[in-house]
C-alpha cells in the first residue's frame, strides 16, 4: 500500500523548518557567507574541544569572528553546563551560536539560545537530526525534560556529508539508527500527516540504504528528513520506551534506540497495521530487524524493566519486547 493510500480523520500541520544548506564541502565554503546573511559578528562557538579541533578547516575562515567558547559539551545537556555556557554568552556579549557537533551539541546550543534569544547556526556530525526540531532537553537530578520552542530551532543548518567523515563506524550506525526510529516511528506519532508519512517513507529507504553502505551521503539526507518528520509527527510509544528505559538505566541514547527499534516496530505494527503501511514496506520491522542485526541493550533488570512500561504497554507485551531486546 502506498502513503497515500491511508486516511487521516483531521490533523493539523505548520512547517517550520531551518533554512538548510546541503552539500559535500558546504560547511567549508558557505559558513563566512551564512554567517554574514545573518548578520552575525561575534559567535559563540558551541563544540567538544575535540569537535572544533578536527573541523579546523571549517572554523578557520570564521576565526576571526569567534568571540567564546562554550567546550563543556556534555550527554543529556546538565542544568549546570546550560547555567554557565548562558552566563558567559551574556558575559561576552555575542550574537549568534554556531553549534558544531552531534545532538549533545546542538542541544547544548538550543537550551542557551532559549535562555538568550539568540539564533544558531547548525553544523551536525551525526545523523540525529536535532538541528531539525524545536525540541530541547535539559537534565537535573537525573531527570531529563523536553520542551519545545521557535528560538530552539535553528536559523540555518549547513548539512553536509564531510562533516561526519570522521565518525567512527559504530557511532555512525547507532546514530542513523537514531534517525531510522525518528521516520520508522512517525507514521504512528499523534500528528502525523500525509507529508510527514511521505517523508517518513523516504527517509527509511535512505537510511537503509545508507546503513548498508555507510554511505555518509544517503545517511545525512536521510537524517535531515527524519528529524523533519519528529518535528511535526512528533513521537511514538517507541519513544517513551526508550526514554523510560534510558532514564532508568543510565543507558546510551542512540544504541538504546538502536537495540529497541525492531522490537517496539513490531509492536506498533501489530496495533496499528494501517499506518504501517505508510513504510511502502510490506514489513517494516522485520526490515529494520535486518538492518539493525545484533544490537542489544546492556544487562539491566528485567522484572524493574517491565514495571517500568506499565504505563506505555501492557506487562506482557513488555515482557515479551524486553526479553528480545536484551
Ligand atoms: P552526541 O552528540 O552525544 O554524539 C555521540 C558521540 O559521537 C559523542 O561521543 C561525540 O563526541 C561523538 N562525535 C560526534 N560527531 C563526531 C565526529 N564527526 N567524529 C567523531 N566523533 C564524533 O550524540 P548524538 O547521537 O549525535 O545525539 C544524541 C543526543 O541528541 C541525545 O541527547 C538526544 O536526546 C538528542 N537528540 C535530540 C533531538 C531533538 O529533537 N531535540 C533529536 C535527536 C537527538
Amino acid at each position: 500500500m502506498h502513503a497515500a493510500d491511508t486516511r487521516r480523520a483531521a490533523y493539523t500541520l505548520t512547517l517550520r523548518s531551518p533554512r538548510v544548506r546541503y552539500g559535500r564541502g558546504t560547511a567549508r565554503t558557505d559558513l563566512p557567507a551564512e554567517l554574514d546573511r545573518i548578520g552575525a559578528r561575534r559567535i559563540m562557538l558551541v563544540a567538544t574541544a575535540r569537535a572544533a579541533g578536527g573541523h579546523d578547516d571549517v572554523l578557520s575562515p570564521v576565526a576571526d569572528r569567534i568571540a567564546g567558547h562554550v567546550s563543556d559539551v556534555r550527554r543529556h545537556v546538565p542544568a549546570e553546563v546550560v547555567r554557565s555556557a548562558t552566563a558567559l554568552t551574556r558575559d561576552i556579549d555575542t550574537d549568534c551560536l554556531l553549534a558544531i557537533g552531534g545532538g549533545s551539541a546542538t542541544g547544548t546550543a538550543k537550551a542557551v539560545a532559549v535562555e538568550t534569544g539568540l539564533p544558531i547556526v547548525a553544523l551536525p556530525t551525526t545523523y540525529a537530526g536535532s538541528e531539525q526540531t524545536p525540541v530541547y532537553g535539559i537534565t537535573e537530578n537525573g531527570v531529563k525534560r523536553t520542551a519545545r520552542s521557535a528560538q530552539a530551532l535553528p536559523q540555518t543548518v549547513l548539512l553536509d556529508p564531510d562533516l561526519s567523515v570522521g565518525l567512527p563506524a559504530e557511532i555512525a550506525r547507532a546514530s542513523a539508527a537514531n534517525a531510522l526510529a525518528h521516520a520508522a516511528t512517525g507514521v504512528f506519532a499523534a500528528n502525523h500527516s500525509p507529508l510527514t508519512d511521505l517523508l517518513a517513507a523516504e527517509a527509511v529507504r535512505l537510511l537503509g540504504r545508507g546503513l548498508q553502505e555507510m554511505d555518509r551521503e544517503d545517511l545525512t539526507q536521510g537524517g535531515h528528513l527524519a528529524g523533519t518528520v519528529l518535528a511535526h509527527a512528533g513521537s511514538s510509544a517507541h519513544h517513551s520506551v526508550c526514554h523510560i528505559l534510558g532514564g532508568a538505566f543510565d543507558l546510551p541514547h542512540a544504541e538504546t534506540h538502536a537495540a529497541l527499534l525492531p522490537h517496539t516496530l513490531a509492536y506498533l505494527q501489530e496495533e496499528q497495521l494501517d499506518r504501517a503501511a505508510a513504510l511502502g514496506l510490506p514489513d517494516a520491522a522485520a526490515a529494520v530487524a535486518n538492518l539493525l542485526d545484533g544490537v542489544r541493550l546492556p544487562e539491566a533488570s528485567l522484572g524493574q524493566a517491565t514495571e517500568l512500561l506499565a504505563p506505555v504497554m501492557d506487562p506482557t507485551r513488555a515482557a515479551q519486547l524486553l526479553n528480545e531486546a536484551w
